[in-house]
């Protein structure tokens, strides 16, 4: 039987391991909390630093293959492990998204259109940024950010002085994109082909994820474009293993954002909503099995949960109704705005959960 590693213990490599455990294949993760999620799935796992240079080791030592769920392990460190371990997704896609500058500029080189951007250090970069990309603009920090922490929208040019702060670090200024609606491609990659999910609509709630809806409601030319152009730029960088590519749509173009070379939430409805799903294509790929194609089943809305729903979400789990998939990830502790778990709606369109679930959340 052969082990995956997973870099990570949170909803990403607790539903990895649920998809191992299917196809046969043990797990174990490292990650430093000890209440990690996937430690409740995985056959094994160390409570560990992402820095910690031993404990990585051992995690490496104890599988046959090595993935991650956590973008920001730290070069030195993974570099070194890739020499020596069986990790063939390698560094290079999370190199290339770990910094919001490098990440828009290998985008836009390997031939996919991005907003305007331009790197920003200080005032004086910050004012020639907006001079050339006009306003609105958004100002992110290069690194660490997630689910729309570090970043500031710049209206008008008094929003200057209060952006100010955010420059104590590397930044970026993307010129406002106003989009008609916003879609990712999910794509698992071997040295053979490509596969891509079915494209979902996302919508998002003060920058998190709120709810992808699939098919996504845009021109299907359009999403077709959109999906060729993906899986040519997965295979121009050369990655393998799994990548998330979230774009912008306006009118007929469609734009990069960011990407993810690991499973993405827009993908989650694909457990249930589609024929194979984003985990389990990641795990074939990584214990060398055949990739399969995935179809759409049904309709399928996906809702995340954040701690202000989980109430609801938990009176809707024992309704235990058909179609009705209910996941809670097992946190111990409940934040607002900290993801708790999802729910997949299958065979249901946007108007029908607008108007039949919608009010029940927050
Ligand atoms: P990000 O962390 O870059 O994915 O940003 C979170 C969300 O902020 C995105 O999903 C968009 O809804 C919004 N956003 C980010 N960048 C832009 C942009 N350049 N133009 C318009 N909206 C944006």
């Amino acid at each position: 039987m052969k082990t995956v590693g997973i870099i990570g213990g949170g909803q990403l490599g607790l539903m990895i391991a649920e998809q191992a455990r299917e196809l046969g294949v043990c797990t174990v993760s490292l990650d430093p909390a000890p209440d990690a999620p996937a430690f409740r799935v995985c056959d094994d796992h160390i409570v560990a630093a992402y820095d910690d240079a031993a404990a990585l080791e051992e995690l490496c030592r104890r599988s046959d293959v090595v993935t991650y769920e956590f973008e920001n392990v730290p070069g030195e460190i993974l570099i070194p492990l890739c020499e020596k371990y069986n990790i063939p997704q390698g560094y290079k896609p999370l190199y290339d998204s770990q910094d919001r500058l490098r990440e828009k500029t290998n985008a836009r080189d390997h031939g996919l259109r991005t907003p305007g951007f331009a790197a920003v250090d200080d005032e004086a970069s910050l004012r020639a940024a907006v001079k050339e990309l006009g306003l609105p603009a958004v100002l992110k920090t290069r690194m660490l950010g997630y689910d729309g922490h570090g970043q500031l929208v710049l209206k008008t040019e008094a929003d200057i002085e209060r952006a100010l702060p955010l420059l104590a670090v590397p930044c970026i200024l993307e010129e406002f994109v106003r989009f008609d609606s916003e879609a990712s491609v999910v794509m698992v990659a071997d040295e053979e082909q490509v596969v891509s999910f079915p494209v979902g609509r996302n919508i998002h709630r003060d920058g998190i994820l709120d709810l992808c809806i699939v098919p996504a409601e845009a021109d299907p030319l359009v999403l077709e474009r959109m999906k060729c152009a993906s899986e040519r730029f997965m295979r121009d960088c050369g990655y393998r293993g799994i990548l998330a590519i979230e774009y912008f749509i306006k009118g007929d173009e469609f734009y990069f954002n960011e990407m993810a070379p690991r499973p993405h939430n827009s993908g989650h409805y694909t457990i249930e909503g589609s024929t194979t799903n984003q985990f389990r294509e990641l795990v074939r790929y990584l214990v060398g099995e055949r990739l399969q194609e995935p179809q759409l089943v049904a309709p399928t809305v996906m809702k995340n949960i954040l701690g202000q729903d989980l109430e609801a979400a938990e009176k809707v789990a024992a309704e235990n109704r058909e179609g009705v998939y209910v996941h809670l990830y097992g946190k111990t502790e409940s934040r607002p705005k900290r993801k708790m778990g999802h729910i997949t709606f299958v065979g249901m369109t946007a108007g029908e959960y607008a108007e039949n679930w919608a009010a029940k959340f927050v």
